[in-house]
């Protein structure tokens, strides 16, 4: 079968391997919708995760069932899907503890595209098929179903995170499709004033309709001095990161109130420095004594969270197609949407690939 792999740091294309083989609890599945995330970005082109040889890319996806293990019971080849990104070992010690996306060490529940062949082939396997996938809800459109995933199940895990009471004034700093899912879910989360951070046109546009309030350019100048003096010196309730650098807990750290919660979902993929450090401004965060947490985590997945998300979607909470902004058509377009996807042109917040 075919699949467009990550040859090497730095090098990408398409290559031939053996289709993969299905477990008593796995399933085999055909993409039916699929979308380049950031994350591929980082981890071929920067090699944010080390070096990887032929490793088949992709980790957003919808599919067909194509086939299932002898003890699979509530799927069937051809049965429509949503495939997390996130595929825990449910059985493991870290679901005990809580945190499923850390089973086997840390990020371990992130599979495809980091230790095993992700889903941009013609066949991709999916481990514990009745914990790891969900069913797609007829008359959900594969632009939006294939938002759910990896963006909004990241960009809501920001704003769960945030711990955002109704009300509360909250940042969110980045608005590519992670940032905008976060915006969505600071509004569901009950948020009053939403800042957004960032400067892609189309962007800008979506976030106002997710719920952003006031859309900040840092480019204009520091962003948490922005910020502040836009909350008359108080600075804000929670700040969710998604975009930006090393140096982007600076910002996220001033801002907050004593009190406030900094959730980070970004992806650094470089610190700074011989230490590779992320730097904590020390006034900013009050010494280390005012009340101002940094929280993080990964992508949710499993059967579970990805029906709660289409829960969202089929009552209309949100829509996520407005983030599809480039529809490609076939599979060998894959590669085309992926190089979209490093360049970020003004117009683009994600492409889909429809097969
Ligand atoms: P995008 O690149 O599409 O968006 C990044 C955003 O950050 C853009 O809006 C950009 O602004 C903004 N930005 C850049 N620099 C700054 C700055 N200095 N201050 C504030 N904003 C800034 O990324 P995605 O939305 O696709 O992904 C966001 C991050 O989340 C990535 O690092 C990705 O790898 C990570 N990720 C993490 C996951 C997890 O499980 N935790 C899962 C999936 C993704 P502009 O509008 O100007 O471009
Ligand atoms: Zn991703």
């Amino acid at each position: 079968m075919k699949g467009l792999a990550m040859l090497r740091i730095g090098e990408v294309g398409w290559i031939e391997k053996d289709r993969p083989s299905c477990g008593s609890r796995d399933a085999i599945v055909k993409p039916l919708a699929l979308a380049p995330c950031t994350s591929d970005i980082h981890t071929a082109w920067e090699g944010a995760i080390g070096e990887r040889h032929n490793l088949i890319l992709g980790h957003e996806a919808l599919g067909i069932v194509d086939e299932v293990g002898s003890g699979v019971k509530d799927f069937k080849p051809g049965d429509r899907v949503i495939v997390p990104a996130i595929t825990p070992d449910w059985d493991s010690e870290a679901v005990q503890r809580g945190f499923p996306s850390q089973t086997g060490g840390p990020l371990g529940g992130w599979k495809f595209s980091n230790f095993k062949d992700g889903v941009f082939a013609e066949f991709f396997h999916v481990n514990l098929a009745d914990s790891n996938l969900a069913h797609l809800p007829d008359g959900m459109t594969l632009e939006a179903g294939v938002m759910l995933p990896d963006m909004l199940s990241t960009g809501f895990l920001g704003a769960e995170n945030a711990r955002i009471e109704i009300g509360a004034t909250v940042a969110v700093l980045g608005i590519g499709p992670v940032g905008l899912s976060s915006i969505a879910g600071a509004k569901l989360r009950g948020a009053g004033r939403i800042f957004a951070v960032g400067t892609r046109p189309a962007a800008v546009k979506v976030a106002k309709k997710y719920g952003a309030t006031d859309i900040i350019d840092y480019r204009n100048g520091n962003t948490a001095e922005q910020i502040i003096e836009a909350t008359g010196g108080a600075g804000v309730d929670a700040v969710i990161i998604a975009g930006g650098g090393a140096e982007i807990l600076m910002d996220a750290v001033t801002m907050g109130k004593p009190g406030s919660v900094i959730s980070n979902v970004n992806y650094f993929g470089k610190g700074i420095g011989d230490r590779d450090s992320i730097p904590i401004p020390r006034a900013g965060w009050g010494v280390g004594m005012a009340d101002k947490d940094i929280v993080t985590g990964l992508c949710p997945g499993g059967r579970v969270r990805m029906e709660r998300l289409a829960e969202i979607v089929t009552y209309g909470r949100m829509d996520p197609s407005l983030m599809a902004t480039h529809i490609f058509k076939g599979f060998d377009t894959l590669k085309e949407a992926l190089l979209l996807m490093k360049e970020k042109p003004g117009d683009l917040i994600k492409p889909v690939v429809l097969l």
